[in-house]
């Protein structure tokens, strides 16, 4: 497979950088090629802003939606935002790699959503009526391909269970897995997700790097989330709630989750 890694860690000695590291040897060891997008490392502009237009007049009002479809559709947004559309073009799965930064992800790599998710890319894509609400959430461009968050956090297993105080990690990455993931047609494995990581020696780092490869192991076969699908019957159109007798009485995120 093609494999792409996108990656948010400033410091190239910490732990996330040698959970990257282990993960691309142990994918090119499987014989898959691999890319990571090192968002640090290359200086990744986080801000949405004119310049991503490079048709965009000066001194002229900057209309993002409008402005970042005409780019998308023209071959004029700017060239690193359409070298990272080509690398999620390319891949076959996509690794996402950050910790856990007040409680979502660090804000480099929300500013790569932001921008590489382009208008007629990411969404605003296919048709848009009464009947059709686009192609997303389990359809779009990005379909057939599939995502996995790979996350530390600093705080105990405990404070993101069912009942813990932080609320349970599934709801919390909710916003991405569903959200930023599976809307423009990803399907999303569960994350990797290794918790109070300040307490590591060698002998966790390899337990947790033999779990962590096991993942990557399964990365093709493993089962995905199964997020509803919008245009399959699930959810009324255009109102996009759930169908009445599709999960009756329930609420809340597991609500989409089949
Ligand atoms: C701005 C900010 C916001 C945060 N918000 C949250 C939050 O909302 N929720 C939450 O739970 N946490 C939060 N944290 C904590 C954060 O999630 C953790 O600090 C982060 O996940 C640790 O990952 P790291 O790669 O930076 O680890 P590092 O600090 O680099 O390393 C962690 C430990 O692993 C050891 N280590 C590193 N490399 C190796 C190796 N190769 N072998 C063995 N041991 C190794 C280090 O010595 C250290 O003890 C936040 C932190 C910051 C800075």
């Amino acid at each position: 497979m093609n494999i792409l890694i996108v990656y948010a860690h400033p410091e190239p000695t910490s732990l996330n950088a040698s959970l990257r590291d282990f993960s691309v040897q142990r994918l090119q060891a499987a014989g898959h090629s691999v890319q990571v997008s090192d968002l640090y490392a290359m200086q990744w502009k986080a801000t949405v802003d004119s310049g991503d237009n490079l048709a965009h007049e000066p001194g002229t009002p900057f209309h993002i939606s409008p402005e970042s479809k005409y780019a998308f559709e023209n071959g004029l947004q700017s060239p690193d935002i359409a070298a990272e559309q080509a690398k999620l073009m390319w891949a076959d799965a996509v690794l996402f790699q950050f910790p856990l930064w007040w409680f979502s992800m660090p804000a480099i790599m929300k500013g790569w959503f932001d921008r590489v998710y382009a208008y007629g890319f990411a969404y605003g894509v296919g048709e848009h009526s009464d009947r059709r609400w686009g192609d997303r959430y389990g359809e779009g461009k990005l379909a057939g391909k599939r995502a996995m968050l790979i996350v530390t956090t600093g705080g105990w297993e405990q404070h993101y269970g069912p009942r813990g105080i932080n609320g349970p990690i599934n709801d919390l990455l909710f916003p991405i897995q569903h959200g930023m993931l599976y809307y423009p047609g990803f399907d999303v494995l569960p994350p990797f997700v290794e918790y109070r990581v300040r307490a590591m020696d060698e002998a966790r780092f390899a337990e947790v790097s033999g779990r962590l490869g096991e993942r990557l192991d399964t990365l093709a076969t493993a089962t995905p989330i199964a997020f509803r699908k919008q245009n399959f019957g699930d959810y009324l159109i255009p109102s996009m709630e759930l169908h009445p007798e599709v999960a009756p009485g329930q609420t809340g995120f597991a609500a989409h989750i089949a």
